[in-house]
Formats: structure tokens, C-alpha cells, sequence
């Protein structure tokens, strides 16, 4: 089994998630007491969201490179960015090791795919709706065309992600805020919906809506533990 080097803290609720969710993958796999070998780079999210939200990407960027350096120096042999805002810097935190970097879009393209979607509705922070560098890669890596709610949803999904999700708050009118959001995208086209962000998860489940969700954080998780075992056989 290989060692999974995690970039987390951004935020930790979601860092959480893909922590029990390796490691109950891993049972499920492998079964018995087996679990994930990971090492966990841990950010302090306040000092990541100062620079994005001052637009020092370079800032974030330099931060993002040394923690990767420290988890391939640490011994992980693979790197999984656990937030799909800040594989805005994949390239250039790719750049900067050696180990392969497990692309949150690489593995959640394959779903989409494979569920026939044409016109999938990305629900994300202001920065993964808004730029290019999310869209492009599922457009130019994948045929993945995307959409993307209004500028007054956005602005309230992008609101509810930091000012309640990534702080443990979970409230049921943004929850119906979600609903309403996709119900309304659905009557325009959309025929599936991304949880583009990785706390989006803590709010809503694929259960609560009519089109297919793609839950990002699940299939990261699940593309990092095929990485990790490999042709690895179960061990029951
Ligand atoms: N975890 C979120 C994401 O998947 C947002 C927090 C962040 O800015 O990293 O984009």
C-alpha cells in the first residue's frame, strides 16, 4: 500500500470526511483492522482564506509548493489536494515534486462521463465558478462542459461555503437555498450536479435531488485509495 500525502485544513471539516471516508474505503476493500497509510498536511484555513480572499495567489501558491515538498520529504507517494478551490495552483504544486498529484477533476470527470451528462451544474466557491482554472481542465482534459448558477446564487453559495460549511454550521435553509439552486438549473438544462466544493457534502447528499450529484470529495477519496493499493487483491 502506498502512503497518500494529504493537503487538508482547507477546511479541516472536509479534511475530516476524507479521512474516515480513506479509511473506510480501505475496510471495505481490504476488510479486517486494515486502514489508509496517509501523512496529513494541515493548514491553518484562516491564513488561506486571508490570501484568496486579498487575491495573493502567489502568496497561496508559495504556501501550497512547501507543504507539498514537506509530505514527499515526510514519505507520502502521492499528493491529493483536498479542496477544489486550491487546485487553482496544481500545476505549479506539481511542478515542485516528484510524486504524482491525484487531480480532484481527473477523478470526478469519470462519473460524469459514465452517467451520460452533458450539462452538469458546478456548485463551488466564487473562485471554482468564476475562473478558469476548474472549468478549463474538466473542458480540456475531459469534453466536460459545465454550467454554473446566476451571479446572486453564486454569490450565496460561495457565502454559505465560508461563512457556515467550512466552520461546522450546518443550517437547514441553506440546505433549501442548495435545493432550490439545482431545482432551478434543472428546469434550465442542467442534467446533473457537481459538489464542486468538499464541504458542499456536509449540506446535502445525491439523495436530496432529482439529477445525478457528483460528490467530488467521495471520488477524490476513492481515486486516491486506487492509487494507493494499486492491483492490490482484497484480503477479505
Ligand atoms: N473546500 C472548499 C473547496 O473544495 C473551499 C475551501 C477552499 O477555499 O479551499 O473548494
Amino acid at each position: 500500500m502506498k502512503i497518500i500525502g494529504l493537503l487538508g485544513g482547507m477546511s479541516w471539516e472536509s479534511t475530516a470526511v476524507y479521512y474516515q471516508m480513506l479509511n473506510r474505503m480501505a475496510r471495505e476493500r481490504l476488510g479486517g483492522l486494515h486502514s489508509v497509510k496517509c501523512l496529513l498536511w494541515s493548514f491553518d484555513f484562516a491564513e488561506i482564506e486571508a490570501a484568496q480572499a486579498a487575491g495573493d495567489w502567489g502568496k497561496a501558491t508559495d504556501m501550497m509548493v512547501e507543504a507539498a515538498r514537506n509530505l514527499e520529504r515526510g514519505g507520502a507517494q502521492c499528493l491529493v489536494i483536498c479542496t477544489n478551490t486550491m487546485h487553482k495552483m496544481a500545476g505549479e504544486v506539481q511542478a515542485a515534486v516528484s510524486i504524482p498529484l491525484i487531480h480532484i477533476a481527473d477523478a470526478t470527470a469519470p462519473a460524469i462521463l459514465e452517467a451520460g451528462c452533458k450539462a452538469p451544474l458546478l456548485l463551488a466557491t466564487a473562485y471554482t465558478m468564476e475562473q478558469d482554472f476548474y472549468k478549463g481542465h474538466l473542458k480540456a482534459a475531459h469534453g466536460v462542459e459545465v454550467r454554473v448558477p446566476g451571479p446572486d446564487d453564486r454569490e450565496e453559495i460561495h457565502r454559505i461555503i465560508y461563512e457556515e460549511l467550512c466552520r461546522g454550521e450546518i443550517w437547514a435553509d441553506s440546505k433549501a437555498t442548495f435545493l432550490e439552486v439545482v431545482a432551478k438549473e434543472a428546469a434550465a438544462g442542467a442534467d446533473g450536479v457537481i459538489f464542486g466544493c468538499t464541504e458542499i457534502g456536509l449540506l446535502a447528499s445525491a439523495e436530496d435531488f432529482a439529477i445525478p450529484a457528483f460528490d467530488t470529495t467521495e471520488l477524490h477519496a476513492k481515486a486516491a485509495l486506487d492509487f494507493a493499493l494499486g492491483a492490490q487483491a482484497s484480503q477479505g
